[in-house]
């Protein structure tokens, strides 16, 4: 969790925006609080909004990020957000703060970056704004569509469905710190390729988008969320909205390979990493439990892996049965250094 100057939690600071200061009109479905703004355009569609910036040396590294990267998972980012409210990405807008001793090449990798991404979903990139600052920074909004009666909301999760969760987990943050500490575990053509994958999962993440759609033509939507932050977070987040608790089983976490080999060689713990890894953009969404089991199959023949990972339940909070049976607290986290 991010903390401001005053010391304060970022969601703490938007728990405040969202009491005291948002202003709705009778168009707005969810507002503050779900992955994007949602509104009603007609009878059948819905409009969704999202918003996402990376500044240099806060979200992101130029030593171990080439723009190209930058480009992409800032547009996978809000791709991502889109796709958790199981919507169709429609067009971007794009504000960079560019500072003196960037390039023009480099602002061109970051758009081919971005038109790349935006091209393979069919979002158009057609605005934007630019200033000069001391800093990089990239903001992108991106609107997209739904059926106005089939939005996939953080507060849609109910006491029986079941929870899935597509790919597998822990990956992203491997690979950050692998990057970060510049180790390099063995130098063996397999250890070489594995550190690749890892390290495209963290600088390149595919946004689910193509899943999220077929959901969303398959299924009723129930609770749906994408993993930004951590899948315990995120997780947390699903529990507080829908106002249920959350039951999840550590054998059924798919935790990433290559997560796992990292943490090895790191002397990390793999669970931890499968917990608290953000920026994995994986879908979290839950379903009564006969259609998550047809959504399993539905998503896995489609060529993307999904695990039914727990329960959810009446109450609050979020609990792990783990491999030696015990129940326990799951805490609202993110991921630690340590
Ligand atoms: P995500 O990780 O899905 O991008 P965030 O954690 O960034 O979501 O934001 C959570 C919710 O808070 C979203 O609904 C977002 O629109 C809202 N939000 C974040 N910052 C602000 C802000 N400064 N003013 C109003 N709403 C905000
Ligand atoms: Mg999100």
């Amino acid at each position: 969790m991010k903390r401001n100057r005053v010391g304060m939690s970022e969601f703490g600071l938007i728990d405040i925006i969202k009491k005291r200061y948002q202003t709705m009109n009778k168009d707005i479905i969810a507002g503050i609080g779900d992955d994007a703004a949602v509104f009603a355009i007609d009878k059948t569609r819905a409009g969704l909004l999202t918003i996402d910036t990376l500044v240099d040396n806060v979200h992101f590294d130029l030593s171990y990020t080439s723009f190209e990267d930058l480009g992409h998972k800032a547009m996978a980012a809000n791709l991502s957000d889109i796709a958790a409210m199981g919507g169709r990405p429609v067009l971007a807008v794009v504000s960079i703060t560019i500072p003196r001793d960037i390039r023009l090449k480099d602002i061109e990798k970051l758009y081919a970056g971005m038109r790349k991404l935006a091209k393979k979903y069919g979002v158009a990139i057609c605005g934007g704004d630019t200033i000069s600052g001391k800093q990089l920074s990239l903001t992108i909004a991106v609107y997209g569509e739904g059926r106005k009666n089939n939005i996939g909301l953080r507060s849609g999760a109910k006491a029986g469905d079941a929870i899935l969760v597509t790919g597998s987990l822990g990956a992203s943050q491997a690979g950050l710190d692998l990057l970060i500490s510049k180790i390099n575990p063995s130098t063996t053509l397999r250890a070489r390729n594995q550190n690749t994958k890892l390290f495209k999962k963290h600088l390149r993440p595919e946004p689910r988008v193509k899943e999220a759609q077929l959901l969303a033509s398959k299924f009723k939507l129930h609770g749906m969320i994408d993993i930004s932050d951590g899948l315990a977070s995120e997780l947390h987040h699903l529990a507080r909205e829908s106002r249920v608790g959350i039951l999840i089983d550590q054998g059924a976490l798919p935790v990433a390979d290559e997560a796992i080999t990292a943490a090895n060689s790191l002397k990390k713990d793999p669970l931890e990493y499968c917990l608290y890894s953000g920026e994995e953009y994986e879908l979290l969404f839950t379903l009564p439990a006969r259609q998550a089991v047809k959504a399993k199959i539905i998503l896995s023949r489609a060529g993307t892996p999904c695990s039914i990972i727990g329960q959810v339940i009446k109450g609050n909070g979020v609990r792990m049965i783990g491999r030696d049976l015990k129940n326990v607290k799951v805490p609202d986290q993110g991921y630690k250094h340590f």
